[in-house]
């Protein structure tokens, strides 16, 4: 699970392999339109503290039961 955290917090800055591991996902389109978030900004700091708390960690379930339950 700790991987999978760390994980998240490189794709989202648009780094989709680093030095322990990489994303599971296949290939991302190239026009994509949404930014991804600056290293260091605030948006992802605040990020990087909600999926770093251990309380998150916790609830995270119901995050992906809803993500897959709405697909
Ligand atoms: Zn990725």
């Amino acid at each position: 699970m700790f991987c999978f955290r760390i994980g998240l917090l490189h794709h989202v800055k648009g780094e989709h392999e680093w030095s322990l591991d990489a994303c599971q996902h296949g290939p991302l389109e190239e026009d994509r339109q949404k930014e991804w978030m600056e290293k260091g900004s605030l948006a992802h700091e605040a990020l990087s503290e909600i999926v770093l708390s251990e309380r998150w960690l916790k609830e995270v379930h119901k995050y992906l039961h809803f993500r897959y339950s709405a697909v």
